[in-house]
Order: structure tokens, then C-alpha cells, then sequence
């Protein structure tokens, strides 16, 4: 390596940070991966299901020692009041897939692991406080301590790209487009967690849960995952609905895992992990925002935006190391043909044009139908259940056909057949 310039540095070694320096060591470039955090992985959030394809795309068949936890094979998507819940439980036997729930601590340092071994210098515990740009040219970092000189830096800071915003590369996360996750990590022994969940060791649970759990605020839901020998629990929530209820965060944090729904699966589990993080939600109107690239940088991952949240699922993970890949192999031609110029690097928004930016586009409506859907969050899982409930009620009364019932309980819901049919509707077309 070089002593006055590095070809790459890559701020944070997240998901999206690693995988580009995993790339970039293995073709051979002489890559720096500053981390904040005093390892990969320390400051990091998730709810924990990963899509494998992702890393298999980064490391074709050499990605059997990755600390997975459980390979999900059991879907439940639960809507819930404060006493009742209806839930859906799918088992598949065999996937198109693969998804497995992870541990972030012990996952990202992995993965930075894997990329020092193939070369590049990792360096933990140092922050990244602003960008050299010269001439309009981005040209290395700024630390507390020191200023370090590259030809491409790639910004894989997460959700607060701040080292982005400072050098004017990107702007400020609008609140309308920011969600709020809080994550537990419960310990439990392994034997319980497969009684529990009726499953074996190795196979795991994806609980993800709409209603009382969040008060109903619009754009929330609860999700849980099986991990080995604990349980990952937490609950996201739109920013601004949650603001405009009046609900407070700390609030619904202690009372959501005390649910009766949720609570019977935590029971007895000792607290290791509490955490809270912002989402970037906002999805492809949101990213379209911002640039993805200038001269000499490249941003990727939640620094860029790239997450979509269906309302039942958050998706992030994938996305960040597929952006890395795209963001190393666009840094990988630029140093190649030693140009470091924007049109050279806009190459990585063409790559990006693949599952990546499809999919924001695909689910480009899905952040204002869980947001602005009136009914979604409260009233439908109430009817929900409510519906189930009559139809399993016998009383010392004439019995009621099963359409007459469900009728019965939308009233009561005071809700329109019609309505609800629309949000169907539309919800089939946003999600
Ligand atoms: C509660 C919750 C649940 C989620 N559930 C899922 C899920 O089940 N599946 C899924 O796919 N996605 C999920 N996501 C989204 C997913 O976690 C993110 O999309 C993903 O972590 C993004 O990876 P990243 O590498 O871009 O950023 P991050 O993972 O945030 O990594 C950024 C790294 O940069 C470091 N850093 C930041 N600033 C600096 C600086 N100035 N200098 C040096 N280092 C810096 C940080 O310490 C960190 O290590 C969830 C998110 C939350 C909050």
C-alpha cells in the first residue's frame, strides 16, 4: 500500500461497507475500511432475517462458515387487539430462497473478518467527520485525528450519512421518510425455543405482527425471529404517524413486550442486547433525491436509502451488500481506466438498475399506503379478529350464516365493505 494515497476507503464496515472491501481486496486494490464502532458490528441494528442470495452473490460457495443462526422455514403473520390475535402460520417445506436469521454483533464481524483476510486494512474505533473534496473532487477523509488520501471513498456510513451531508454529497433524512426500529435480543436455551416454536434445531420462525403491539399507529408493526439460543423482538414504527398519535416510543417499548401475544415467546428469556435505529423508508422517491455518485464517491447501502418496508417486512440487509458489490465493482473499472470522474462512476447506477433499484420502483407506493391507510393498523386487525371470533362463538341463540356474521362485525367496526375492499385493492398493487 501506497504511503500518501489509498485506492479506496470505505466508511463503515456495516453490511454494505464490508462487502464492498471484501470485493475490492480479493481484485487485488489496496482498500481501508474505517469503522466507528470498536469492532464491525458493535453499533449495529437489525430485526435479522438475511436473504442468502446476496451472499452468495458476493462469495460464490465459500459463505459455510458465516455465523447464521436459523434457516427460516416457519412464517407467522399475527394481527392483534389488546386481548385477541389472529394468526397465519405458513410452513414450507422448500423455498425459491434462502432467508436465515442473524445476530449482527457476531454476522458484520464476520464478514469484516473475511474481507481483512482477503486484504483489506480494517480500522476500528476511528469516525469518519468529514469528506476531502478538492476541486469539486472527492479525495479522501477526515477523522478526529488525522486526514487520509484516497481516489474513490465509498460512503457506507448507514442511515445517518453524515460525512455525506457535511460535504453537501447528500441531504439531511427527511423525517417523512424515517422510520424508528427498537430491537431485544432475549436469551433463551435452545431446547425451549424449538419446544415453543414447534421446531427442530436449525430451523427457525419469522413472527411479524400488526395492531395493538403498536398502539395501530400507521406504519407499524412487531417482528420476532428465532435465533439459535435467543430471541430477536422488536417493533418498527413509522416517524410521523407516530408523532401525529401521540404515542411515545418509550411507551409503546415497554409495553409491546409485555404483550400476551408476544410475551409467552420472551418468558423467562434474560435481556442481552436493547437498541434503537432509524430505517430509511422512504424508498425510490426518497432515493431519487440524492445523487448515488460524485467524482470520486460512491454511497451504498441505508446511507443511500436502499430499503423498502412492505408494512410486513423490512429489507435492508440484502441490499446494502449487493450495493457494496455493485459500488466495488464500479471503484474496481474506475481504477483499472484511472478515472475517477462523475460520468465514469455513474456506471454504478446503471448496476444498481438490477434487483437493487427494480425493487424500490416495484414497491414505490408501499411507504404511502402503510402510512396513509386509515384502517390498516387498527381497525382491520380488530375486524379481523373480531370476524374469527363471532364465527367461532355458539350461544343460546339461533345460529347466524357465516356472511350475515361477518357483516355483523364490520358494522360494529364502522367501516365500509366497500372501503376495506379498496384498501385490499390498493394494498395488492403497493405491497
Ligand atoms: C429494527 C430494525 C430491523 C430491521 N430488520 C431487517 C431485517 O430483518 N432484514 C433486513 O434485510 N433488513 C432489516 N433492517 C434494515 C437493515 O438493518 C439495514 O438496511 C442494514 O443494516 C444496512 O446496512 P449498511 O451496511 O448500509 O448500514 P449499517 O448496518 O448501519 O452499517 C453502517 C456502519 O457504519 C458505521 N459508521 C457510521 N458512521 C460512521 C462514521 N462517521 N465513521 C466510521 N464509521 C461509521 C456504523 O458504526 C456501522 O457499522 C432492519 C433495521 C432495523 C433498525
Amino acid at each position: 500500500m501506497s504511503d500518501e494515497k489509498i485506492q479506496v476507503i470505505i466508511i463503515g464496515a456495516g453490511l454494505a461497507g464490508s462487502a464492498a472491501a471484501y470485493r475490492l481486496a480479493k481484485a487485488g486494490k489496496e482498500v481501508m475500511l474505517v469503522e466507528k464502532g470498536s469492532a464491525a458490528g458493535s453499533k449495529n441494528v437489525s430485526g435479522g432475517r438475511l436473504y442468502t442470495y446476496a451472499l452468495e452473490k458476493l462469495m460464490p460457495g465459500e459463505w459455510s462458515d458465516a455465523p447464521l443462526e436459523r434457516k427460516i422455514n416457519r412464517e407467522l403473520m399475527m394481527l392483534m387487539t389488546a386481548e385477541d390475535s389472529l394468526t397465519i402460520d405458513s410452513t414450507f417445506s422448500s423455498t425459491e430462497s434462502d432467508s436465515y436469521s442473524v445476530l449482527r454483533s457476531s454476522f458484520d464481524s464476520w464478514l469484516a473478518d473475511k474481507a481483512e483476510e482477503a486484504g483489506a486494512m480494517v480500522i476500528p474505533g476511528t469516525t469518519v467527520e468529514n469528506l476531502i473534496v478538492r476541486n469539486g473532487k472527492v479525495c479522501g477523509i477526515k477523522t478526529e485525528e488525522e486526514e487520509l488520501e484516497s481516489d474513490i471513498v465509498i460512503d457506507a456510513e448507514g442511515v445517518n450519512a453524515l460525512a455525506a451531508e457535511r460535504a453537501g454529497l447528500t441531504n439531511k433524512l427527511s423525517p417523512s421518510d424515517a422510520a424508528v426500529g427498537l430491537k431485544y435480543v432475549f436469551q433463551l436455551p435452545e431446547e425451549k425455543i424449538n419446544d415453543r416454536f414447534n421446531v427442530e434445531s436449525g430451523q427457525g420462525v419469522a413472527m411479524l405482527a400488526a395492531g395493538a403491539c403498536t398502539r395501530g399507529v400507521n406504519g407499524g408493526g412487531a417482528f420476532l425471529y428465532t435465533n439459535r439460543d435467543s430471541i430477536s423482538i422488536g417493533l418498527v414504527a413509522d416517524t410521523v404517524s407516530l408523532k401525529n398519535s401521540g404515542v411515545k416510543i418509550v411507551d409503546l417499548s415497554n409495553e409491546f413486550i409485555q404483550h400476551p401475544s408476544l410475551s409467552r415467546y420472551i418468558e423467562g428469556g434474560k435481556l442481552v442486547e436493547y437498541s434503537a435505529h432509524l430505517i430509511p423508508e422512504g424508498g425510490f422517491h426518497a432515493v431519487s433525491k440524492n445523487k448515488l455518485y460524485a467524482p470520486g464517491f460512491l454511497i451504498a447501502g441505508d446511507a443511500a436509502g436502499l430499503v423498502v418496508n412492505r408494512g410486513f417486512t423490512v429489507r435492508g440487509m440484502d441490499y446494502a451488500i449487493i450495493s457494496g458489490i455493485h459500488a466495488a465493482d464500479t471503484a474496481i473499472e474506475a481504477i483499472d481506466a484511472n478515472d475517477f470522474s462523475e460520468q465514469k462512476l455513474s456506471a454504478y447506477a446503471g448496476r444498481l438498475q438490477g434487483v437493487v433499484m427494480k425493487d424500490l420502483k416495484t414497491l414505490d407506493k408501499s411507504h404511502d399506503y402503510i402510512t396513509h391507510t386509515k384502517y390498516m393498523f387498527k381497525t382491520y386487525p380488530a375486524l379481523a379478529t373480531g370476524v374469527m371470533k363471532n364465527l367461532y362463538t355458539a350461544k343460546d341463540e339461533p345460529l347466524k350464516g357465516a356472511m350475515k356474521t361477518i357483516m355483523q362485525t364490520v358494522k360494529g367496526q364502522k367501516v365500509s365493505l366497500f372501503g376495506a375492499a379498496k384498501d385490499a385493492f390498493k394494498g395488492g398493487r403497493s405491497l
